[in-house]
């Protein structure tokens, strides 16, 4: 077995929201200066790949751009993205055992409609990175197990109705915390129920507790749903030190959480403590990975200090672990339409809040119930406020959709593409990688 460890850097010197955003260059700088000090890329078994350039219809496959791709994506994002993409590559052709893409902008807040930055996302490298090795390589079953403070909303949002991925997402409770999401009833739509599972945390959870949790909660769900590829959402705010959240966890928290997941593939999100956390615990993960010792990897902060965990706090990591363990395995003895009603599509409404520039997206999200498949999923989505923004309806066509939702689908484009209901209409086909709208459909494709 080739046990190398690939890395990629990509620190997007030129864009920035602010110059002075906690979501800024530095954040890799002092990482990749860290690793350098420390000599890691003269390890035989650590290979450093070069950044890329994501491709447009990378991003299509996985997003609907709103008002208009422009409006979404620049070349930094394009480049994280296709970073992403360069690390699952090397993994699919068996050049490395696991790697990560130390990149930025961060992408776990983009959900499948995106209108720009919300919680310092465009687009979500991880999803464009699980339809890409989908689509290219005919992986089916594939995780994702978000380590961020913050939930990976975004992700869920992308994965909530399809059967083959399996999301899982720890965070500070969003009722103390961005995005204010990511609670346990949270857990899939009806052509998925279980396969989305949140676990909220109070304030000041540190290294035992998360290890209990994984343990405990996330690797017996992941042995139980035998996915083919484990994706690593790679947070470091749940650092004791990050300005943006309230958690305790060190470096060798972050590496035996490394080490016990397993994971193939990460992808960096968020983590904020630019010189006190980041380059500590990267090092420590990147360690983790390649299987050095990591032992030695203790932050300035940290020293002799121990950080003690309330019995509260355990107290309810062990409750709501037995609490998510019983839904996962009893989901299958959920009376779903006692859930989400008796109809053949199940519809809800969101409001959508971007934080970077204030704005609210109004969507209606409807899917195709399915026993077969995710069902194909439509949304009718809108600007509130002062912007003006085209009434949009978008059509997704699940990579593994069956015959019959596949066909719904097309009928529902080709209909509305002949009515006026909509100023904008997309349909993004997975199954034959294509993503239409209305100004270029004439009557067939
Ligand atoms: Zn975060
Ligand atoms: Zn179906």
């Amino acid at each position: 077995m080739n046990k190398s460890t690939g890395l990629v850097f990509f620190p997007a010197f030129d864009w920035s929201i602010s110059p002075t955003h906690p979501e800024r260059e530095e954040r890799l700088l002092y990482t990749r200066d860290q690793i350098m000090e420390e000599g890691l890329l003269d390890f035989p078994n650590i290979k450093e790949y070069k950044a890329q350039l994501a491709l447009k219809e990378d991003i299509l496959r996985t997003h609907f751009c709103l008002p208009a791709y422009e409006n979404v994506i620049t070349e930094a994002h394009l480049i994280a993205a296709g970073s992403a993409i360069a690390i699952g590559k090397a993994w699919h052709e068996k050049e490395i055992f696991n790697g990560f893409a130390l990149v930025r902008p961060p992408g776990h807040h983009a959900l499948h409609i995106t209108y720009g930055n919300r919680g310092f996302c465009n687009i979500n490298n991880e999803a464009i990175l699980v339809e890409f090795l989908r689509k290219k390589y005919e992986y089916r079953k594939i995780a994702i197990i978000d380590t961020d403070v913050h939930h990976g909303d975004g992700t869920q949002d992308i994965f909530y109705h399809d059967p083959d991925v399996l999301f899982v997402s720890f965070h500070q409770d969003g009722r103390t915390l961005f995005p204010g999401s990511g609670f346990i009833n949270e857990l899939g739509g009806p052509n998925a129920f279980g396969t989305t599972l949140n676990i909220p945390l109070p304030p000041g959870v540190g290294d035992n507790s998360l290890m209990y949790i994984i343990d405990k909660l996330i690797l017996p769900v992941l042995k139980d749903f035998e996915p083919e590829i484990i994706i690593n959402s790679a947070g470091q705010d749940n650092h004791f030190t990050d300005p943006l959240a309230n958690m305790n966890v060190t470096a060798q928290g972050y590496a035996r959480l490394t080490e016990k997941l397993n994971p193939d593939i990460l992808v960096l999100e968020g983590g904020y403590a630019v010189e006190t956390a980041l380059p500590y615990v990267n090092l420590a993960i990147i360690l983790a990975l390649a299987g050095k010792d990591f032992t030695g990897v203790i932050e300035p902060q940290l020293g002799n200090k121990k950080l003690i965990e309330s019995k509260d706090i355990m107290k309810y990591c062990e409750t709501i672990t037995s609490k998510l363990l019983s839904i996962w395995e009893k989901k299958k003895e959920i009376n779903l339409d006692e859930l989400f009603g008796k109809e053949k599509f199940y519809t809800r409404k969101k409001k959508i809040f971007y934080d970077t520039e204030y704005f609210t997206e109004e969507q209606e999200e409807t899917v195709r119930r399915c026993t077969d498949c995710g069902g194909f999923i439509k949304y009718i989505s809108y600007l509130k406020d002062n912007r003006k923004s085209p009434k949009s309806l978008c059509i997704s066509i699940p990579i593994y959709s069956c015959p019959d939702c596949q066909k719904a689908g097309e009928d529902l484009f080709y209909s509305e593409c002949n009515k006026d209901n909509f100023q904008q209409i997309f349909l993004q086909h997975k199954p034959k990688d294509l993503y239409l709208s209305k100004d270029d459909f004439h009557g067939e494709y």
